[in-house]
């Protein structure tokens, strides 16, 4: 795809998301902050829902995995562990005539700027974590960070989980949080900022069965968004080649999204054997390993973890359901085809004029009737038109007109996004009918 196609694509997505108030740009009133970003209430309804989807299917759903919800800040000593502090590192140079910054890791062609065609400097390495310090007096501060991954919470609770929650190997602890990384170069919108969540699965099994459970995560994960994308022809996985795998790992595999600018990672799935823990264990004196209560073999479980980005999924599933079409009328119509599940309302209530009490009343009796076990809309601006409009632009799957016809027969009409639509059915029929779509 040509450069412009592809910023014209993601340029759209950021408008539409503004518009609609989906998300923003932070601090914008002040001019901004690059890589960082707000979700607005129709956003943070759908990024509930996503992130529902997931919990459900991988904690809820399932008897072999818990979850948990980790602190931010931990003791320092956890990230000289895991290694972040010596190497969370990105090299940077800079353009010797535009002074912009540049990753060259991530740039087509790493021998001139891509802004000025300047000259680089010498490539610089920059350790990404975010500092801070616990306690407010002078010289008895704790210099401490920012988690840059969740998942290391997950290691530091795995032997007060393994001693109070009754799990048996193989099982895995699920957690949803942010994660802070002072990237170079944030870009493409929710792609690449400096603060972000991520969803990960460390998954603990006996070092015998390591090959079968990382296959079996593998799959799992790309049948997970496969079924949450309309084009799964645009996911795949890449492999990492031998010189990019950590000594520890056999093997890895990116399930990767085809953005605009190319294909990039939406989820790692790897292979951790048992670094993660043996590095804790060393680095805190407590020995973590497990007794098997069957066997009473003694060992240190090996770990497949599948870590994956909350807002970079998020926004690739936005631009994987973002449509424009041409209507009969001639005029371009803007839809977000998103799952149900996903959508911020699951119907919008829409009565034909807002000056007709009967209509009005109707409207507002049916929106009572529904809205404890569904969110939902409701827009009784003039111009039905218009009420369509941004329903489809944020993706609102049914809009439910209350009319003229509802005050005679007690029917409404219901509206599809997708195919634009309309069927009629008794107004105490809508419920049933909404939970029977919901559920297919
Ligand atoms: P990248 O190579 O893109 O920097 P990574 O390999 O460092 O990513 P991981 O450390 O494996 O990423 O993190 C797991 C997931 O977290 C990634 O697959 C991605 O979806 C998400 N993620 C990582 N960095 C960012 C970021 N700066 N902004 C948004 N999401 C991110």
């Amino acid at each position: 795809m040509a450069e412009n196609n592809q910023n014209e694509l993601v340029a759209k997505i950021v408008s539409l998301c503004k518009r609609r108030g989906i998300i923003f740009q932070n601090s914008e009133i002040y001019g901004g902050v690059q890589g960082f970003y707000d979700y607005g209430p129709i956003g943070s309804l759908m990024k509930l829902n996503w992130k529902n989807i997931w919990w459900t299917d991988n904690v809820i759903k399932r008897r072999d995995v818990v979850g948990i919800d980790g602190s931010i800040i931990t003791h320092p000593t956890v990230w000289q562990a895991s290694g972040h502090v010596k190497n969370f590192a990105d090299i940077m140079v800079e353009c010797k005539s535009c002074h912009k910054r540049f990753r060259p890791d991530l740039l087509e062609d790493s021998s001139k700027c891509p802004e000025c065609g300047g000259q680089f400097t010498e490539g610089k390495k920059y350790n990404i974590l975010f500092e801070t310090e616990i306690g407010v007096i002078e010289g008895e501060k704790q210099h401490a960070y920012l988690r840059g991954e969740a998942c290391q919470t997950i290691y530091l609770d795995f032997k007060n989980i393994v001693d109070s929650c009754r799990v048996k190997i193989p099982f895995g602890i699920a957690q949803i949080g942010k994660a802070f990384r002072n990237e170079i170069t944030p870009k493409n919108f929710l792609y690449r900022t400096r603060e972000f969540e991520q969803w990960d699965i460390q998954y603990f099994v006996h070092p015998s069965e390591m090959d079968k459970w990382y296959e079996y995560w593998k799959a799992t994960r790309m049948a997970w968004y496969q079924k949450l994308f309309n084009h799964p022809e645009n996911l795949k996985f890449r492999e990492h080649d031998k010189d990019e795998l950590a000594f520890y790992a056999k093997k890895a595999f990116d399930i990767e999204y085809n953005a605009p600018w190319g294909w990039s990672e939406m989820e790692g799935i790897h292979w951790r054997s048992d670094y993660d823990l043996t590095q804790h264990s060393k680095f805190s004196g407590q020995d973590l390993s497990y007794t098997d209560p069957v066997t009473k073999e003694k060992y240190l479980p090996h770990i497949t973890e599948t870590s994956g980005g909350v807002d970079r999924s998020f926004f690739f599933m936005l631009l994987d359901a973002y449509q424009e079409e041409k209507t009969e009328s001639g005029d371009i119509r803007t839809v977000l085809k998103i799952k149900p599940q996903v959508a911020a309302y699951k119907i919008a209530i829409l009565p034909l004029a807002a000056n007709k009490p009967e209509l009005i009343d109707k409207a507002e009796a049916i929106f009572q009737n529904l809205n404890a076990k569904y969110s939902i809309d409701w827009d009784d601006s003039s111009n039905i038109g218009k009420k369509y409009r941004r329903q489809d632009e944020i993706g609102t799957p049914w809009c439910l007109v209350v009319d003229y016809q509802t005050l005679e027969d007690d029917t409404v009409s219901i509206r599809d996004r997708d195919t634009m639509k309309q069927i009629r059915i008794k107004s105490d029929e809508v419920d049933s009918w909404l939970e029977k779509q919901l559920n297919k």
